[in-house]
């Protein structure tokens, strides 16, 4: 019983782990019932949020109402396209860990991480967009 459950636990990140989408738990839980149908949506959802809560996946939060999520926890910012909902990695962060301390230092903060969300169109949104014009 208690193998079985961890079993499934190891199903899910592993999902997360094989893209680079920035799933969501509706989009994990639709690869995960192919293979361990007894799984609910509920359970996806509640075993990602241990992942962040452990560190090996965080929350890239809401988009289009359905919260995202990576198993990449290195430091990177994030694109997201405003019309599909992509979310794209990308390697620079804006500020640098000497840039963290100064902004916490003059704030009376201790700044541990910034996660910097760019938006706008995606590649493909942003060719439909010219196309139409
Ligand atoms: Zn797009
Ligand atoms: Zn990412």
């Amino acid at each position: 019983m208690r193998e079985n459950f961890s079993r499934k636990r190891e199903a899910i990140l592993r999902v997360v782990e094989s893209t680079k989408c920035h799933p969501s738990a509706e989009w994990v839980y639709e690869r995960i019932r192919k293979e361990h149908p007894d799984v609910s949506l509920a359970t996806v959802y509640r075993n990602l949020k241990r992942f962040c809560e452990k560190g090996c996946v965080r929350s890239i939060g809401v988009v289009n109402g359905q919260e995202r999520f990576d198993a990449d926890t290195s430091p990177h910012s994030h694109f997201i396209c405003r019309s599909c909902g992509a979310v794209l990695d990308i390697p620079e962060t804006p500020f640098t860990p000497e840039a963290l301390g100064e902004i916490g230092a003059r704030h009376g903060l201790r700044v541990e991480r910034s996660d910097v969300r760019f938006a706008g169109l995606c590649g493909k949104c942003a060719a439909k967009v010219q196309n139409k014009s």
